[in-house]
């Protein structure tokens, strides 16, 4: 349904969701970009699952491609290979940012013959045809609904396709569904001589072959609309007769400091960068941040911002969870209002086209009731907060580590940025602790001051001197 508005999802068959994004084109390490796109689409599986769902998704990875041919002839390595390796290497990366593993990940190169299959079904159909060198192109004039996700009338299409020169081709606005095999270029067999798909064909080849004629859910990026998805709508419905998905989800593009990412422009955070400098968790509440459909322009210190809220958040679990060590049972309570109001708020925000901005905005709410209680002591209504809050948020995929290692880790890593370590903070607090029972509190404030340069606060309480460290503002 091409409404461009929101609209009431019901799955196609009952409690089964069938999910397809387009994945990776692995020419080289992954970028935030797709960082992004693979937490929209895994907290959008995940939020499906918890409603009670079987969510089947699907998402592959673009194996097979010019730019990746050309990187593996600089490197005078097997473009397959070269794919492989990158492959792998994501695989682990995103599951290290915190998504599930798609149902299936399949791979184009593994799914040549039904591209193949598919191709010539559309020819015999009339949808498709070949020309005198071998390539096979889609004629557009013979769907007439062309057009009609990304809502482009024939003149704005045109302008959308690359001009190269594509000799054979007869209405500019079709698209090659086969390409002749170049000289020196990876190439399969095929009823139109040797050559390689084209990068349409690829998704709903193998969206048919693993979820059927029509799923419910097909995504990716906004820039995927046109015309890869277009022409994914076309080849698809061509040959089917049915719709191909029942709702399009695309979610917004990258930008970083105002700026596109590019190459040229050097600006590109690769997915390995961004795990070596921030915790998982930073990441996703960074990018879950604004809703899915807005764009994000990264700023410098939008991450740290992040990470300031995600450690303290994991301090109040902490402090939650040394109550819990002490074993201090309460007689049992009911906090079923409580409880039952964060999971209605969560729901409400994220049937509301998954506002996953409404939902960590809320967490602000819960954290500092949870502060209160803490100093109210009131053990078993903490025990159930933190555990429905935790329980939910594994949804967005947040707030899922073991609490003290995240603020060993995020203490580590702001002690090695400021230069100090955790002895030296010790051997001042200790040295300041003399200079107060010597009433010199000169030395006392100046030993506190200088903790303070080096980015660490100093409580005195009842129970002895506490440390922590000071975010940036
Ligand atoms: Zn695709």
């Amino acid at each position: 349904v091409l409404t461009k508005k929101r609209e009431e999802f019901i799955p196609y068959s009952k409690n089964v969701v069938k999910i397809y994004a387009c994945g990776i084109t692995v020419s080289g390490e992954a970028h935030i970009g797709h960082a992004y796109q693979s937490i929209v689409f895994d907290v959008i599986k995940k939020y499906l699952e918890y409603c009670g769902n079987k969510v089947i998704y699907v998402r592959n990875y673009t194996d097979v491609d010019d730019k990746i041919i050309a990187r593996a002839n600089e490197l005078g390595m097997d473009p397959l290979d070269y794919a492989n390796k990158f492959i792998t290497k994501t695989d682990v990366e995103l599951e290290q940012l915190g998504n599930d593993r798609a149902t299936v990940q399949p791979r184009a190169s593994e799914n040549i013959n039904e591209m193949i299959v598919f191709i010539e079904k559309l020819i015999e159909k009339g949808n498709a045809y070949e020309t005198e060198r071998g390539d096979v192109y889609f004629s557009v004039k013979t769907f007439p609904e062309y057009g009609k996700l990304s809502n482009r009338n024939v003149e704005e299409s045109i302008n959308g396709v690359r001009k190269e020169v594509e000799p054979g081709k007869i209405d500019e606005r079709d698209f090659a569904l086969w390409k002749a095999a170049k000289e020196g270029e990876i190439s399969w067999d095929s009823p139109w001589g040797k050559g390689r798909p084209g990068w349409h064909i690829e998704c709903s080849a193998m969206c048919i072959k693993y979820l059927g004629e029509t799923i419910d859910i097909h995504g990716g990026g906004r820039d995927l609309i046109f015309p890869h998805h277009e022409n994914e709508i076309a080849q698809s419905e061509a040959l089917s007769g049915n719709t191909f998905a029942n709702y399009w989800i695309h979610n917004g593009l990258i930008n970083i400091n105002g700026q596109k990412m590019s190459k040229s422009l050097g600006n590109g955070i690769s997915i390995k960068e961004l795990l070596e400098r921030h915790h998982p968790d930073v990441v996703r509440f960074t990018l879950l941040k604004n809703h899915y459909r807005s764009d994000i322009n990264i700023l410098d210190g939008n991450f740290e911002e992040s990470e300031e809220h995600i450690y303290k958040f994991y301090m109040i679990l902490d402090a939650i969870d040394k109550l819990n060590a002490f074993g201090k049972a309460e007689s049992y309570e009911d906090y079923s209002e409580l409880i039952g109001q964060i999971k209605q708020d969560f729901e409400a925000a994220m049937n509301n086209d998954f506002n996953t901005s409404i939902v960590l905005a809320n967490l602000f709410k819960y954290f500092e009731k949870m502060a209160d209680l803490l100093e109210k002591n009131r053990v078993s209504e903490l025990f159930a907060m933190k555990k429905e809050i935790v329980d939910l948020y594994s949804i967005l995929g947040i707030l899922q580590y073991k609490p003290a290692k995240v603020i060993n880790l995020l203490r580590e890593k702001h002690l090695k940025k400021n230069g100090i370590t955790e002895q030296e903070i010790l051997r001042l607090l200790e040295e300041r602790k003399i200079c107060k029972e010597k009433k010199d509190y000169q030395a006392s404030d100046m030993i506190r001051e200088r903790l303070n340069t080096k980015g660490i606060s100093v409580m005195d309480r009842k129970s002895g001197t506490e440390w922590d460290i000071i975010f940036e503002k």
